[in-house]
């Protein structure tokens, strides 16, 4: 009898220790990143100095548009202090509409997208899909599984300036789409902002017969615009956070869109 009572409790430990085994396996995210956020930030900067050098990336080098955008950077930061990342924006001398995310907290945005936006929300609506992207770490897996993590860890110049060409050919997967749009919902949400605008901007884009929208990446991945639309919709704040600062709401599109219309770009007050 004693044995199979010892067998019984033999077997249920097995049991127990392949579920338990299985539950962490399970709990574990679909791509863990195996770059450290710390390391991501020193590969960033590299690629964002080599992204500026490629033709037709120049920055805008407005010192009073910069200032704007530092301004957001550091209400982010104060807004959200649970990203991994501190974020920098810098603004591309385009008139082509887009905006992406280069690894360790880069995001780029043409003039061309401060332009097309009309309000505040629609333009802070993409830069937190694009944050999305980073913080879910889609930006540096992709590009670790395009040139391996040694090229990518070796910060060579030349490495940087091809990941920095890479990224502007940059696709995700409808998954990381649908995951970076939800990410926008809930970083808008905690900036005290309507979190499902980027659904309204969706549908804008989706209707827009504008020429210079042909690789913006928030649409070009996967431009199943009416189903992304639904999903945003679909949004629930049952999690609402209290939201910890309000100066997001001191962002100027006003003033930054005068920065970009300008013919001459430079010292404008
Ligand atoms: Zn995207």
């Amino acid at each position: 009898m004693k044995k199979v009572l010892l067998e019984l409790v033999i077997l249920l430990s097995i049991v127990v220790a392949i579920w338990l085994i299985f539950s962490l396996v399970l709990r574990l995210p679909e791509n863990p990143s195996i770059i450290s956020v710390e390391q991501e930030s020193e590969i960033g900067k590299t690629i964002h100095k080599n992204l500026l050098t490629i033709n037709g990336f120049s920055p805008l080098n407005n010192p009073a548009a910069d200032s704007i955008l530092q301004d957001l950077s550091d209400s982010l930061s104060a807004c959200c202090p649970d990203l991994k990342f501190q974020y920098h924006f810098i603004v591309i001398n385009s008139e082509m509409i887009n905006a992406f995310a280069l690894p360790g907290g880069h995001i780029a945005i043409t003039k061309g997208l401060i332009k097309f936006c009309e309000t505040r929300e629609e333009l802070l609506s993409v830069i937190a899909h694009e944050i999305g992207h980073v913080e879910k770490r889609h930006t540096v897996n992709r590009i670790v599984k395009e040139i391996g993590l040694s090229l990518l860890l070796s910060n060579d110049k030349f490495v940087g300036s091809e990941v920095a060409r890479m990224l502007l050919s940059q696709k995700y997967n409808r998954k990381q789409e649908e995951e970076a749009d939800r990410f926008s919902c809930l970083l808008l949400q905690e900036m005290g902002m309507e979190p499902r605008i980027l659904a309204t901007f969706l549908r804008k884009l989706n209707d827009s017969e504008n020429t210079n929208l042909g690789n913006f990446e928030i649409i070009s991945s996967h431009p199943n615009i009416t189903k992304r639309i639904k999903n945003i919709l679909e949004f629930k704040e049952n999690d609402k956070k209290e939201t910890r600062n309000n100066s997001i709401k001191g962002f100027k599109l006003d003033t930054l869109k005068k920065y970009c219309e300008k013919d001459n770009y430079s010292r404008t007050k």
